[in-house]
């Protein structure tokens, strides 16, 4: 544990922009939900966890809902206050449950994910939470550039810390995976999406087989290959599938010589 962000081991060690991401939770006063926290936390990705007055912590109930997320709760470092806990930070985004009543630009989770990710890229970024009882106080959400809600039923707008935590890391997930900054399941390493040099490489020899194999057959060719274009561009085609597709077409091409077209 330590007070200072910036020298903690997580941060020397920090490289992607996962490990630029960091979960400050404010005066938790359960320390299982600190716990459940740190849980959500590693499933989905992320490890950096500062505490801010904690009411206990260390404690054994924590440990227990972090499951095999001790390391998580281990790593974390503890602040006197939310000023010292995001003093590095180059944007703070407060999340809370109360809708519209505060003084500061409202996103989406979506939104503010998108956000968090695209600015991880290069600095360090913080998503702050509240006490169970009463959030975040009026001084805390001045600390913030913008406010994050999760659109629950007004009736019953407020989360279990750790199920906020949960959602917002899963959308914080979806953008890393979008982002490429994250492998998936079923994804290949450094399968990012396709380049505009490599889709237009592809569509290029696209061309060339239909007229190969004879596929037009008077008709306007550019007609079709404006729709074929539409097609492809539409499925966010990896740079592998692209290799595939232009492999797919090369054996085309092959056999259209060999029937000497
Ligand atoms: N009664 C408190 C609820 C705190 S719940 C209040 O009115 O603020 C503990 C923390 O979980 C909140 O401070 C916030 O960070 C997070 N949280 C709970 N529900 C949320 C929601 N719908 N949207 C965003 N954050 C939420």
């Amino acid at each position: 544990m330590s007070d200072d962000p910036g020298n903690s081991p997580q941060a020397a060690a920090a490289g992607s922009a996962a490990d630029r991401i960091r979960v400050v939770l404010v005066g938790t006063q359960h320390p299982g939900n600190i716990g459940a926290a740190a849980r959500a936390m590693k499933t989905m990705g992320l490890r950096r966890l500062a505490l801010v007055a904690p009411r206990h912590f260390p404690h054994a109930e924590a440990a227990a809902m972090a499951a095999s997320a001790g390391d998580v709760l281990e790593g974390a470092s503890v602040h006197a206050d939310l000023a010292g806990a995001v003093a590095d930070c180059r944007l703070v985004l407060g999340s809370t449950a109360r809708d519209r009543r505060i003084a500061l630009p409202q996103l989406a989770p979506r939104e503010a994910a998108a956000r968090v990710v695209d600015a991880a890229g290069g600095a360090e970024v913080a998503l702050v939470f509240g006490r169970e009882r009463t959030g975040l106080d009026n001084r805390e959400l001045q600390l913030c550039h913008c406010a994050v809600h999760i659109p629950s039923d007004p009736e019953c707008s407020s989360l279990n810390l750790g199920a906020a935590v949960q959602v917002l890391a899963y959308e914080l997930r979806l953008a890393l995976l979008e982002a490429g900054e994250v492998e998936g399941v079923g994804r290949e390493q450094g399968d990012a999406i396709a380049s505009h040099a490599e889709l237009e490489g592809f569509f290029g020899q696209l061309h060339d087989t239909l007229d190969q194999i004879d596929f037009h057959k008077g008709r306007n060719p550019e007609a079709a290959m404006r729709k074929l274009r539409r097609i492809f561009l539409r499925t966010d085609l990896r740079a592998g599938e692209v290799r595939l597709l232009r492999g797919v077409l090369a054996d085309a091409q092959r056999m259209a010589r060999l029937a000497g077209r």
